[in-house]
């Protein structure tokens, strides 16, 4: 008996683990969280999940769960960690009831290979702009959604970048081909904007390595002015091949008034991923040695400052990198917005157009799976069709859990739903205004590749956990 309960604790420590993140789940859940007191970290289950300091195995599965499901899908590690806490939940009151823990991983299996064959049966065809105004949601204002994705829906998302200006009007938000980034010249006097040659130089390396090896800080200043020696060198190199704009990685008043007299536009960014972007915009390559031969590294483009913005827009009509100009009037208005093409970038990172491979969220599916469930379950012979069964039951804390967060009488909408999708109705979800609608007509999609993966890893999660427990059921038989 001692050894019973030590399993349970282990079990309940899981599902207590996934509770955590039940009321993030869903539009309503997100929105009450983003009132919270500290707005960023508990904007979503997968932010809280990360910052949750447990190192316990059960926690750091847990954390791995997530982790995976974000890497793989981009979205959906709120869904997945409430399914794994599910599944073992109702594991556990089949565990109370005498059944062996091999025939729950056994039914579990056959429940997910099931569930993952009618995913696929239920996944439609919709597309690209209606995927991107599901997910922006209720996020932002309907008009202005229309217009992001009417912009989004021409650009190759994977290389699309976002800049935000404020007390702009949100009506002049665009994609531009090129980059826009927080910065500025270097000098009040250089040109503002600048069209042709553009040239890249990136001395963080050269400069991080040799403060490596440095010891001292008389040695870090030689270091220092080991570059500045170069200064004229570069200057001159430069207007050797007509550059016409420079960023670079380093601050150097010298070099500055320099370039000033040359008359080339400078900026300053020590930013990598910067440089990188300014790099596949432009064409040009970084140099890392001030002494190499310029002309093989230099890109083109057109270069703007607006000053007022503290804003550098850097532009080619070849650039693979886009940027989306977030224009509005407040910071939080924008930092919203950004949060949502966020999401939107990620899904449909996964999700390719076309296809059949959409399925309908709001519950609707869950619902769907879990009515299917349920009659597989009594073509099974043998005590794997309770462990069907219960694997089915744990579907429907979704659609359960996401009408309570939207404050709705979650046990009379499960059940209106359940009858309704009986009858034929298998687009129907919840609906925060109106309890019950068919989530399709709303646009309330998901990538199948999301729900498959949620399905899946959360199955494995739970079957690891009971599995867990053979494993120290073993120990200390042997030490009887
Ligand atoms: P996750 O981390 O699992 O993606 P979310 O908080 O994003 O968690 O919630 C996703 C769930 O919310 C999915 O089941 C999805 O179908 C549902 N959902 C999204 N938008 C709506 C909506 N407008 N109405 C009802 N349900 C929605
Ligand atoms: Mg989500």
């Amino acid at each position: 008996m001692e050894n019973k309960n030590f399993k349970n604790q282990y079990i309940q420590l899981a599902i207590n683990f996934s509770d955590l993140v039940r009321t993030t789940l869903g539009p309503k859940g997100m929105n009450k969280l983003v009132l919270g007191k500290n707005p960023v970290m508990t904007n979503d289950g997968a932010t809280i999940i990360k910052s949750i300091n447990a190192d316990d195995p059960i926690s750091l599965m847990f954390k791995n769960l997530a982790k995976n499901q974000e890497q793989a899908v981009g979205d959906g590690t709120t869904s997945t960690t409430i399914l794994a806490g599910q599944f073992l939940s109702q594991a556990l009151e089949l565990l109370n009831k005498g059944m062996h823990r091999v025939t729950i991983i056994n039914g579990f299996n056959l429940a997910r290979n099931a569930a993952l064959y009618k995913l696929n049966e239920l996944a439609i065809e919709e597309d690209k702009k209606k995927i991107v105004l599901t997910t922006f949601g209720s996020k932002i204002p309907k008009d202005f959604s229309e217009k992001l994705a009417n912009l989004i829906e021409g650009v190759d998302t994977k290389n699309l970048k976002m800049h935000q200006l404020e007390n702009e009007d949100p009506s002049e938000t665009e994609i531009i081909k090129g980059f826009a980034f927080e910065g500025f010249t270097v000098n009040d006097r250089m040109p503002k904007e600048a069209e042709g040659k553009i040239a890249v130089l990136d001395l963080t390396t050269n400069m991080e390595n040799a403060k490596m090896a440095v010891q001292t800080s008389e040695e870090l200043v030689k270091v220092n002015q080991q570059f500045r020696k170069f200064k004229k060198d570069i200057v001159n190199k430069l207007k050797e091949n007509q550059v016409k704009v420079l960023f670079y990685s380093d601050t150097n008043p010298e070099l500055e008034s320099l370039l000033t007299q040359a008359d080339i536009m400078a900026v300053v960014t020590y930013d990598r991923v910067k440089l990188d972007s300014i790099c596949k915009t432009t064409g040009a390559n970084a140099i890392a040695d001030p002494e190499s031969d310029y002309s093989q590294f230099v890109g083109y483009g057109k270069v703007r400052y607006l000053e007022g913005k503290k804003t550098i827009i850097v532009e080619n009509e070849n650039s693979p990198v886009s940027t989306l100009i977030l224009r509005g009037q407040t910071k939080e208005l924008l930092d919203e917005t950004h949060r949502a093409v966020d999401d939107v970038i990620g899904v449909l990172k996964n999700m390719g157009e076309g296809k059949k491979n959409k399925i309908v969220g709001a519950g609707a599916v869950e619902v769907q799976l879990s009515l299917f469930l349920k009659e597989y379950a009594k073509q099974i012979v043998g005590k794997e069709q309770a462990a069907v069964e219960k694997y089915a039951e744990a579907l429907e804390s979704i659609p359960l859990i996401l009408a309570q967060n939207c404050g709705l009488d979650a046990m009379d909408i499960l059940s209106k739903l359940k009858s309704a999708h009986v009858s034929g109705l298998i687009t129907l979800g919840v609906d925060d205004v109106k309890g019950i609608s068919c989530a399709k007509e709303r646009g309330v999609l998901e990538p199948l590749k999301l729900k498959t993966h949620a399905i899946s890893s959360a199955t494995d999660v739970a079957n690891l956990i009971l599995k867990l427990d053979d494993v120290y059921k073993g120990v200390e038989e042997g030490n009887e």
